[in-house]
């Protein structure tokens, strides 16, 4: 494990909590370089802080930076220290869902926020990141889609699971993949179940009983069960390639 990641330079968009918070401290475990970006610049401080307490010889870059910002997402690509720029995994995790409403009642700011987001941002950070893996011939993107892109989860999921199903689209059936199919970059894409994060509550507006509704019935997984797939499918020798995971808790598989 480690001879992958002694040296691996990792960049995680959304690793101000969740999923990317958890993602960022499984990696650290493996002596890798992290880049982490989030809009919240405080979030990231005391990432930061948590890792090095841990892991104190840990090189951390943190960029507060709104992924729907394509010049901002260019600017920090560009302007990464000179030891960090080939960076050899990106995790495509920045995502939101807001609202758990009828289609008819979601409004123009959550649907278009929620497709800028999980889609939009997720093509401009990849494409400020893809020649410099194209050109080395080797990297990871891994890209955290949804099992709601893939099946749906009935009532208030439908611009939730529109924006992970284009992705699954984009990363799978069409182009990436088949435009790297003579590289050695790799594209994984993981679609986790529900995950016990402030992505719930977000989702709510707001309401904590929201989660007793939503998770009735089965347990969440935790953050750090996605993290560990992440780094496995980051860590596999370069020959292997992991297209897809789907990682469900019992209930929901
Ligand atoms: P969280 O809400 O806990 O974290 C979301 C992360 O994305 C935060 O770090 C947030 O940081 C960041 N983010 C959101 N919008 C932007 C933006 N515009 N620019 C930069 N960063 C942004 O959610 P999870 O960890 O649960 O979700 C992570 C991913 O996993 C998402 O793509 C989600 O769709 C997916 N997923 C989650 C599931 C779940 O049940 N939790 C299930 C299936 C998939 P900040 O606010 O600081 O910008």
């Amino acid at each position: 494990l480690c001879q992958i990641f002694v040296e691996a330079r990792g960049d995680c968009t959304g690793a101000s909590a969740g999923i990317g918070e958890a993602t960022a401290l499984e990696f650290a475990k493996y002596n890798s370089k992290l880049i982490l970006l989030a809009r919240r610049a405080e979030r990231l401080q005391k990432l930061k802080s948590q890792i090095l307490e841990k892991y104190p010889n840990t090189q951390i870059h943190t960029c507060e930076v709104d992924v729907r910002n394509k010049q901002a997402i260019d600017d920090v690509i560009a302007n990464l220290p000179q030891e960090l720029k080939d960076i050899d995994v990106l995790v495509n995790n920045a995502g939101i869902a807001i609202g758990f409403e009828t289609l008819e009642n979601q409004t123009q700011e959550e649907i278009q926020a929620t497709l800028e987001t999980n889609v939009n941002g997720l093509i401009y950070v990849t494409q400020a990141v893809l020649p410099r893996m194209k050109e080395r011939n080797s990297g990871d993107i891994i890209i955290m889609g949804s099992i709601s892109g893939q099946q749906s989860h009935g009532f208030g999921n439908s611009i939730y699971s529109a924006s992970k199903f284009e992705i699954w689209k984009s990363s799978h059936i069409s182009s990436l993949r088949k435009e790297l199919v003579k590289t050695k970059v790799r594209v994984l894409l993981i679609r986790p179940g529900s995950v016990d994060t402030e992505f719930t509550l977000n989702r709510s507006r707001g309401n904590p009983e929201f989660s007793k509704i939503y998770y009735s019935g089965y347990e969440p997984l935790d953050a750090k069960d996605i993290a560990e797939c992440v780094v496995f499918g980051a860590n596999r020798p370069t020959n292997v390639v992991i297209s897809e995971l789907n990682v469900l808790s019992n209930a929901q598989a």
